[in-house]
């Protein structure tokens, strides 16, 4: 006799969501769709998505060969390039993690996040030995360091159980049958850039990541279909790429990895080689480009579409995409620990018909989440939900399938609040507004927003307003100490170097001038400072904390 099963649970096939389910698919349906690297060896790599598959399932035969068990952390110091996505593949198809670690980190927090994540095995690529040689030492869970590079070109080390990962992949097998995992199993673990203390691990499980690919790739997010080329100029060790590895072949579409060349030459050159149509990165790496373009007097036109996120999106940046280039900035929120993509502004048919000035505002907002994700601003005081008006600013808490739990290894639990409801938020330590639209606008980070006489000064707004003066390359504003108002901002400004004429250069009076009309007076530096370069951390965000430790006490001793 068969057994009934029971009435109120839904009859449908258990079917996990796994990471090897992505490449599987894109193997069989768009097997010859190309991802094209720049490879370190200086040349440009094509294959398809069915090679890239044989390629990481010799990779997960060379993973079990090496005595590599499901749960084990892999780490990977690697630019974005093929090798690296059959890492992502390879690793957490077999069940083990895939641990990306940001090269651009101080070698110390490189030290710290090897040993805290206790990797087991480490897949570099040749130019990032250097960082681990003075280390290797007193990395004692490692047992082996596999080069990313042709054979031919391995480098002298003197670190000790190195292979060649081309060697290693030749030696095993392509034939190998992915194990049906839970989807809660670890796949892969990123950790955040640790601007207070060490850095803090986010463990994406299979579920998390499959997920938020697919609610990543829909038409009101990054609208990814088979036929959109995409590039990720976010680095492959920062945050999964924003999820790219895992869309664009979820999605059949071709993959563009610009290897370290994040310049804007490097740029310029994939963009046009491979008639790249969407790219995702930080503000300062397209600042980077369109200086590039500008004094070369080139055009991008295959490209539609740059996605912003990491950091505001300045009006600026808006306006020169659309007006000089005819490409859509499509804003995006998102962080660490929400796999990233949370919040998008994307290009609708209502937003495109707005008059431009309300059109580039919301697309210097942050977006609207997308479904799986909830957001709301809370006060601070009583914990109580603000009104989505554009008004009330409150410290903004996230929800949803893709946004971590708890840290790996840690116990901290702060951040992690219960409403009067009961449901427990992630609280991302940033300060925003919600409009009746649910547009979400970062107002600033909790601890970098600058307290004037009990009232808020948004560093974030002051920058966006700097970097309009023409002859501002980059701006930056924190909070510092005085007297009567307890914080008062201060604008740090590099200034353009192409402009040497000491008249045409920009002085303290013009930068005073330009921003007459553009904030309110109130909000007014108390000083500007004129810089060579700012400081920036390792995802290319400006590092106030050093600003402020070196200014604190500027206006108190200069008053
Ligand atoms: P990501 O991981 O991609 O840079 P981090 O975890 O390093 O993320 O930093 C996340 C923080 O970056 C956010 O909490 C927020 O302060 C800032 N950020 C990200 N996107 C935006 C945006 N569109 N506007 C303003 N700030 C942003």
């Amino acid at each position: 006799m068969s057994i009934q099963p029971s009435l109120t649970t839904g009859q449908m096939m258990a079917q996990p969501l796994l990471i090897s389910d992505l490449i599987e698919y894109a193997a069989q349906h768009f097997g010859k769709q190309q991802i094209i690297s720049k490879r370190l060896e200086g040349d440009i790599h094509r294959y398809g998505y069915q090679d890239a598959l044989l390629r990481s399932k010799r990779l997960a035969n060379a993973l079990t060969a090496l005595g590599v068990e499901q749960g084990d952390r892999i780490g990977t110091l690697a630019w974005n390039g093929y090798r690296h996505f059959e890492c992502y593949y390879g690793i957490s198809g077999m069940g083990a993690i895939c641990h990306t670690i940001n090269p651009r980190l101080f070698s110390e927090q490189i030290e710290y996040i090897i040993q805290h994540a206790e990797d087991s095995y480490l897949f570099v690529d040749a130019c990032f030995l250097s960082i681990l040689e003075p280390i290797a030492d007193r990395l004692i869970s490692v047992k082996g360091i596999i080069v990313m590079i042709d054979e031919d070109q391995m480098p002298n080390t003197s670190l000790v159980n190195v292979i060649n990962y081309e060697q290693l992949l030749s030696e095993h097998s392509e034939d190998y049958l992915w194990p049906q995992l839970e989807p809660s199993t670890a796949a892969c673990l990123c950790y955040t850039s640790g601007t207070t203390g060490n850095p803090k691990g986010v463990l994406y499980s299979h579920q998390s990541t499959v997920l938020h690919a697919f609610a990543s790739r829909n038409p009101d997010a990054l609208n990814i279909a088979s036929d959109t080329i995409v590039m990720p100029v976010v680095p492959m060790y920062h945050v999964c790429a924003w999820g790219l590895p895992y869309i664009a072949p979820m999605s059949g579409a071709t993959l563009v990895l610009p290897g370290d060349g994040m310049g804007g030459e490097d740029l310029y050159r994939l963009i046009d080689h491979a008639k790249v149509d969407l790219m995702l990165g930080v503000p300062t790496v397209w600042l980077g480009l369109i200086e590039y373009l500008k004094q070369h007097g080139l055009s991008i036109p295959s490209v539609k579409t740059v996605g912003v996120g990491g950091a505001a999106s300045p009006k600026i940046l808006v306006e020169t995409l659309d007006k000089d280039y005819g490409i859509y900035l499509l804003p995006i929120w998102g962080m660490t620990e929400t796999s990233p993509l949370a919040t998008l502004g994307s290009a609708n048919k209502q937003l495109l018909a707005l008059p431009e000035d309300e059109r580039y505002a919301l697309q210097s907002s942050a977006g609207k989440p997308m479904f799986g994700i909830e957001i709301e601003i809370f006060d601070e005081e009583t914990n109580t939900k603000l009104a989505h008006d554009g008004e009330a600013r409150g410290l903004l808490r996230v929800r949803g399938p893709w946004v971590l739990k708890s840290y790996y290894k840690s116990d901290k639990t702060d951040c992690f609040v219960k409403d009067q409801e009961g449901n427990t938020w992630f609280d991302t330590g940033d300060i925003a507004t919600i409009d009746a639209h649910s547009y979400l606008r970062i107002v600033d980070r909790a601890k970098d927003v600058v307290k004037s006489g009990g009232e808020w000064i948004s560093s974030i707004d002051l920058e966006n307003a700097a970097q309009g003066c023409e002859g501002v390359v980059e701006a930056c504003v924190i909070g510092v100490k005085h007297i009567k108002w307890d914080e008062r901002p201060l604008l740090f400004i590099v200034r353009d170097k192409g402009i040497e004429s000491q008249a045409e250069r920009l002085d303290k009076e013009a930068v005073y001038q330009f921003l007459t009309d553009k904030i309110a007076k109130w909000w007014m530096p108390d000083d500007i400072i004129f810089v060579d370069q700012l400081p920036h951390t390792a995802t290319g965000k400006l590092q106030k904390r050093t600003l402020r430790d070196e200014y604190w006490n500027y206006l108190v001793d200069n008053d």
